[in-house]
């Protein structure tokens, strides 16, 4: 652990896009500060090992990009434009959903890996210290200080931080630590697979498409370097239910959709199908006076919204800004944070809920019925309440 200090003003943990968006952000507005970003896996290398889910970052994340101060190193990466999306959702005819149409023009579609290795690395240059392959040891709060130990191999490093931010993505690790409930909303998982194009067999369909179907929906897109992805949505229990992370079934389910199975023909699968977690979710508590989540720590979105990243970059901004009011003894950062958060949550799941219901070929089946009932708001009051009630012993 090659720590410049034992005493920092930010302690981050976790070391994705909303962890690297706050300590930018932080940075950026105080260079002076001392901020410490803890990742608990090895730093992530662009061309090595499995690829990683999660790929199409929307067009809105232009204007964060730029106020993070990233908008000019961003565009020298070059990552691949994406001009919108095709769709066969309500009927099984394909129409276009193009980006040219909102006022952001287009969006990217990015390799993932590349992007979230760019993130640390302007973190790097910023002067954040970050440290991999380490995890959060016994913490406790004295005096408005937190004393935290950090372990490395067999190596345990005290620091102090006055303030921690929880980036740790779904497992929102330190809220939980602190008693803090996750509201699942639903069960949705994806089980994906990649796939690579051999010389002689050239990969013809670009762009994204999303195809509903009884159980859930397919998505499929190009990636860098000739490859491809394909995802089932479903819930938990049909997966489960249906074999899906077997091959075999898979590959059948795909090879029977109307639209997803021919832009596959002649790719190779590269590796097994994967499972992975892709419920929505938000923390009962958000935000005390001395930590606060940012990214899909705090929240997280289903991947048909493509947001998950625009919400890293936004809440990654905005929590600095709660963060920086925080540190000079003022809790109205805060409390506009969690307003904020909890508006884009209440607005995203009535965007949601009118998505799925434009779905209504299979309107009787688990997967369909469970997403047609309306969502609960969250309101003012169970966030304000928590906020208040809440200290940390
Ligand atoms: C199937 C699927 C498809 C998706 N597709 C898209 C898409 O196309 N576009 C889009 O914008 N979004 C997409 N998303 C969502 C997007 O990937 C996430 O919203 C985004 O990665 C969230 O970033 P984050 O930094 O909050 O969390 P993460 O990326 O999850 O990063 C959290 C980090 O914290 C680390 N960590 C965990 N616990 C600890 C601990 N105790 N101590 C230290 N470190 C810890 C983890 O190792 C990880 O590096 C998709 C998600 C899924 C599941």
């Amino acid at each position: 652990m090659n720590l410049t200090h034992t005493t920092y003003d930010v302690l981050i943990l976790g070391g994705g896009i909303a962890a690297c968006a706050t300590a930018i952000a932080l940075k950026k507005n105080r260079p002076e500060l001392k901020v410490l970003v803890v990742e608990r896996k090895p730093r992530i290398k662009r061309n090595k090992g499995s690829m990683r889910i999660g790929e199409s970052l929307s067009p809105q994340s232009f204007q964060y990009l730029q106020e993070l101060g990233l908008w000019e190193a961003f565009q020298e990466q070059r990552f691949d434009r994406s001009y919108g999306t095709s769709a066969a959702w309500g009927s099984s005819q394909m129409y276009q959903n193009e980006f040219m149409l909102s006022p952001f023009g287009y969006g990217w579609n990015l390799d993932r890996k590349a992007f979230d290795d760019f993130m640390i690395s302007e973190a790097i240059e910023k002067d954040v210290d970050i440290t991999f392959n380490t995890q959060l040891g016994d913490y406790i709060e004295i005096d408005k200080t937190w004393e935290v130990c950090l372990h490395k191999n067999e190596r345990v490093v005290r620091i102090q931080a006055r303030f921690i931010v929880d980036a740790t993505g779904k497992k929102a690790a330190f809220a939980c630590s602190q008693g803090v409930i996750k509201e699942k909303v639903d069960s949705l998982v994806g089980a994906f697979r990649f796939y690579e194009f051999p010389l002689g067999h050239e990969n013809t369909s670009q762009g994204i498409l999303i195809e509903s179907d009884v159980n859930g929906w397919w998505y499929s897109t190009h990636l860098a370097r000739g490859r491809f992805l394909v995802a089932y949505m479903t819930d938990a229990d049909i997966a489960r239910e249906t074999n899906l992370k077997n091959n075999v079934v898979f590959e059948t389910e795909l090879h029977a959709t109307r639209h997803t199975g021919l832009r596959l023909i002649g790719a190779k699968p590269l590796g097994d199908v994967r499972l992975g977690a892709a419920h929505s979710q938000y923390l009962s508590t958000l935000a005390t006076e001395n930590w606060l989540a940012v990214g899909d720590a705090a929240m997280s979105y289903d991947p048909l919204s493509s947001m998950g990243m625009l919400k890293g970059l936004s809440s990654g901004l905005f929590g600095a800004y709660a963060v920086l009011d925080s540190l000079q003894g003022n809790n109205e950062g805060i409390q506009k944070y969690i307003h904020v958060m909890q508006s884009q949550w209440n607005s995203y799941m009535k965007k949601r809920h009118s998505y799925y219901l434009e779905e209504q070929r299979f309107s009787e089946t688990p997967f369909w019925k469970r997403r047609a009932s309306l969502p609960q708001n969250i309101t003012n009051q169970s966030f304000k309440t928590t906020y208040h009630e809440t200290s940390i012993a």
